[in-house]
């Protein structure tokens, strides 16, 4: 049996006429870059998320970086955040020019740890992005109890947690802002490159609003230096189409969240991801933690399973983050992690057949390497 690891063509295959018909009118309006499109898609998504606002911008690291941008992050501050989440979080503060500063994460819940914030916090600590990782919001309420005490602005990173819920509210909708991408991998994904940022705060949103597009107030009326991060009029045309069954995906990936769990239930060797009581986790990734990580994956790879590694080296140990000297053992749980983290295929149209598949095959492996 094959079994990939994602399979958007299934995903998408129910839906070819309604975009056919988007794309068609974006088409007839003319309305590429920016423009009604992405209004319609970001007042829906507001909709959906309970939040006041959402700007379109171009991808998730650039919601990122206008956001430290905007919220006036720059030379000499710090931001903290974890180091096992992928690179662009970490890039969007270095390209503030503020210093990224790394907290571990929680053994249970892979996010940030927040009884690790206090040693890290300096009188450069600006703000914290929490990485609602693999789709399972951080504690919130602690780590927006502590910004709150210490002046820190809270920028979530939910490009992994589109509907996820804290305490029954949207992942996104609890800091001052969140990020959220839009590649086409993610829970909600475009055809091609999109991300959002929602916030409740009108003096934000107009500052990213200005940013995004090369620091018009109005055209060629420049008030700041900013960028080209705009929104497409056919990747929001898609985003509305696809927004309308997220919910649905969600909740088929749960199922099958579900179903691997009592799959794995009382093997040893398979640690199965962990739901907090807060949490509705949307199983972006489903992350199963196993030792010997290294040779489960190439026999799985031979029963035709499409498998992943995120992320392989935590950011502190990363190539290009050198120069900001953390050493090996820095990040103990996060580094572990790293070691032991395996993705099994999930998506909304994973069947039960094939997750039944991909669970006994995982169970055989991970018996035999116990035999060894
Ligand atoms: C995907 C992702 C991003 C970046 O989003 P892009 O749209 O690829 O730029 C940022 N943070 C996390 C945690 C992500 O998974």
């Amino acid at each position: 049996m094959k079994v990939p690891f994602l399979d958007l063509k299934a995903h998408h295959a129910p839906l070819i006429d309604k975009f056919d018909r988007a794309i068609r009118e974006v088409i007839e309006s003319s309305a590429f870059a920016g423009g009604p499109f992405v209004e319609r898609f970001e007042e829906e998504f507001a909709a959906y998320c309970g939040s006041e606002y959402a700007i379109g911008v171009g991808n998730g690291t650039d919601a990122l970086w206008l956001t430290l941008l905007a919220l006036g992050i720059g030379p000499g501050d710090e931001v903290i955040t974890v180091p096992n989440t992928f690179f662009a979080t970490v890039e969007a503060i270095t390209y503030c020019r503020a210093q990224p500063v790394f907290v571990d994460v929680d053994e249970n819940t892979f996010t940030m740890d927040p009884a690790e914030l206090e040693k890290r916090l300096t009188a450069r600590t600006k703000a914290i992005i929490p990485v609602h990782l693999f789709g399972q919001p951080a504690d919130m309420d602690t780590i927006l109890e502590f910004a709150r005490a210490h002046g820190l602005f809270v920028i979530e990173d939910a490009a992994q947690a589109h509907g996820a819920e804290y305490k029954g509210r949207k992942a996104g909708t609890l800091g001052d802002a969140g990020c959220f991408s839009f590649y086409p991998g993610k829970n909600l994904g475009a055809f091609g490159e999109a991300g959002a940022i929602v916030t409740n705060d009108a003096e934000l949103r107009e500052k990213i609003q200005v940013l995004r597009d090369h620091g018009q107030a109005r055209k060629y009326y420049h008030t700041l230096l900013g960028w080209n991060c705009r929104m497409d009029g056919i990747q929001a045309a898609i985003l509305s189409i696809k927004l309308g069954h997220l919910e649905e995906a969600n909740r088929l990936r749960r199922e099958r969240a579900l179903q691997y769990k009592q799959a794995f239930a009382g093997i040893e060797g398979v640690a199965t991801p962990f739901e907090a009581d807060y949490a509705r986790h949307v199983y972006h990734v489903y992350a199963i933690r196993v030792q010997e990580r290294d040779e489960v994956r190439p026999f799985l790879e031979e029963k035709g399973i499409g498998c992943g590694v995120h992320y392989p080296i935590p950011i502190h140990l990363q190539e290009a983050c050198r120069s900001l000297g953390y050493a090996e053992g820095s990040f103990p749980v996060a580094e572990n992690l790293a070691e032991e983290f395996l993705s099994l295929p999930m998506f909304p149209e994973l069947t039960e057949e094939q997750t039944e598949y991909v669970a006994r095959c995982v169970n055989e492996v991970v018996g035999v390497e116990a035999l060894v």
